[in-house]
């Protein structure tokens, strides 16, 4: 046993145990494998935990941790050794300097976008007005659930609209591919706000409807609390400029809030709002984007299908990710947006227009499992080259799917195997709210989009055995994967043409999802904040 008698910390990857061995076993598993004894080793912490279910018959939990040890083979050791690190010092968290030169900033948007950049700018002293056109969450989720049991639509208090943004009927995932220091301190924040702390170790981070709902009311509570004026059921009807530079933010057609600077974090649902800056002249181009259904599954097959187990007390309720190419077409055909053990939600925000999505609680103990199957959509796929023409897109088939459901907002539905031409009929079994009706599918969808699935899912099925089964339920249409049009700005995320404006998350096609929105409203916030 070598000694240097100078502790230091390690980081360790890929420590496996079994589904049923209790974690207190890994710091022997550490031991055995760096051949030490366990007694050397202190301070073991988990950083990171995931799944290993590649092999079905042997699921693996699978652990990064970190520890301490005075042992001089162990650091002799991470020469080469992939697995093992020194952890010299951690990297310093990013400090907000504060302003001497506060200004006066309208962030329009209380989604993850505007939440995040409403914060930092808060942080580093600024004067902040948050608006938003929907209600706080808890007038918001008596709407929603209104509607779900039948009511009316309300146009700004739904699932896309309202405090927290689209993702607050949502599964909370937070995963991204992005690798950046700033979504440390993203996930730290939504644990200080009352998140679960495992989002800060998980693999695939989620955070579930219900834990979020009590996180966005502890945020708003920090937000007043550092001085930002929140103001709600304010939409964004217009923008007045001097000499083409933004000074004033109108708000209902009615108020004037004058700024130095406009963060626009609307999400990829405020179509009047593209509509207008469209009219203002403002830059936007169409994107591409996906479109297509969600797939339900009883939980329990999906369990099975990727661990081997219907139910097993140690691992979480199992997820999925598919994809295919069709060399053909050209197109992307994915699986997105998964929620184990979660449910369909009915998601419109426009009269007579139907579109689903899917959210999960944090324990995700549905009895379904759900998750869009999309293909990608290209503008040339639109009926013609104007910006907002890919919102037309989406807007031709959601109406498609409100007439096929029945024009009462139940989402249209079908058997997969009907939807595969290989059974007629069958049973259809939905989470959805308030209830799916029977209807053909293709009706509701471009053809290339039909043909698109058809091809991938014998893929899918070969991949995962199992998948295509008489159990499954296909609800239509899935329509809102990202924004189908970008606010075209410059390298220091300011619109191309109308200075002032600063375009972000979501809506301004420059993120997707929770955690890549909430970065690009910090980041953007630290430029206007000139800290980049
Ligand atoms: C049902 C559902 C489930 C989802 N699940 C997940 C998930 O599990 N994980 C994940 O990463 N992503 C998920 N997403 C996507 C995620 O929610 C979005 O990517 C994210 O919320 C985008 O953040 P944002 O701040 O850019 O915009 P949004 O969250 O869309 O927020 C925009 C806000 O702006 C407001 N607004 C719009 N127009 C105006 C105006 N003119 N004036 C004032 N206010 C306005 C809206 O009311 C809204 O509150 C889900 C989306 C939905 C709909």
């Amino acid at each position: 046993m070598l000694v240097n008698k100078e502790i230091r910390c390690f980081r360790l990857r890929e420590v496996a145990l079994n589904v049923d061995e209790e974690e207190t076993l890994l710091a022997s598993r550490v031991a055995e494998y760096l051949q030490i004894a366990v007694e050397q080793i202190q301070g073991l912490h988990v950083v990171r935990q995931g799944i290993d279910a590649r092999r079905k018959g042997r699921v693996l939990r699978v652990y990064t941790v970190e520890f301490l040890t005075d042992d001089a083979s162990v650091l002799l050791r991470c020469e080469n050794d992939p697995r093992l690190i020194c952890v010299v010092d951690a990297p310093a968290a990013i400090e907000i300097q504060r302003t001497t030169q506060p200004k006066t900033v309208v962030v329009v948007g209380m989604g993850p976008a505007g939440l995040f950049a409403a914060l930092t700018l808060a942080q580093a002293g600024h004067q902040v007005c948050l608006v938003e056109r929907g209600k706080p969450v808890e007038q918001r989720v008596v709407d929603v659930e209104s509607f779900w049991n039948g009511g009316a639509l309300q146009h700004n208090s739904n699932v896309q609209f309202g405090e927290g943004g689209a993702g607050t009927f949502s599964d909370g995932k937070l995963t991204t591919r992005i690798k950046h220091p700033l979504t440390r301190r993203i996930l730290q924040t939504l644990v200080d706000f009352g998140a679960p702390e495992q989002i800060l170790v998980q693999a695939k981070p989620h955070i579930g409807t219900d834990r979020l709902r009590q996180v966005l009311i502890r945020f708003r509570r920090e937000l007043q609390q550092l001085g930002v004026e929140l103001r709600y059921e304010s939409c964004l009807t217009g923008l007045d400029r001097q000499n083409g530079v933004l000074t004033t933010a109108r708000i209902n057609d009615r108020d004037e809030l004058p700024c130095a600077a406009l963060v626009l974090a609307v999400g990829h649902s405020a179509r009047d709002t593209y509509a207008m800056l469209d009219e203002q002249g403002v830059r936007l181009e169409a994107k591409p984007f996906a479109i297509g259904v969600r797939i339900e599954h009883p939980a329990a097959l999906i369990n099975r299908i990727q661990f081997g187990h219907s139910n097993h007390p140690r691992l979480p309720t199992a997820d999925y990710a598919l994809t295919f190419n069709d060399r053909q077409s050209g197109r992307g055909i994915y699986s997105f947006c998964m929620c184990p053990g979660g449910q369909v939600v009915q998601s419109s925000s426009e009269s007579e227009m139907v579109v689903v999505n899917g959210m999960s609680d944090y324990c995700r103990a549905g009895s379904l499992s759900n998750s869009a199957l999309v293909v990608s959509v290209r503008p040339e796929d639109f009926a013609d080259d104007t910006p907002l023409a890919g919102v037309r897109f989406q807007q031709h088939w959601e109406r498609q799917a409100f007439l096929a459901g029945g024009g009462d907002y139940r989402p249209p539905a079908q058997n997969l195997m009907a939807f595969l031409g290989r059974k007629k009929g069958g049973q259809l079994v939905s989470s959805c709210r308030p209830g799916v009706r029977s209807a053909e599918l293709t009706q509701t969808l471009p053809d290339f989009v039909s043909d698109g699935l058809k091809q991938a899912l014998p893929h899918f099925e070969r991949k995962m055995r199992g998948f295509i089964t008489t159990e499954a339920t296909l609800i239509g249409v899935e329509t809102r994967t990202s924004a189908p049009l970008r606010i075209v700005r410059d390298g220091h995320g300011q619109s191309v043409n109308c200075p002032g404006l600063y375009p972000a998350g979501e809506g301004a096609g420059y993120a997707g999802g929770i955690m890549s929105a909430a970065l690009d409203g910090m980041q953007i916030a630290l430029t206007i904040h000139g800290q980049e």
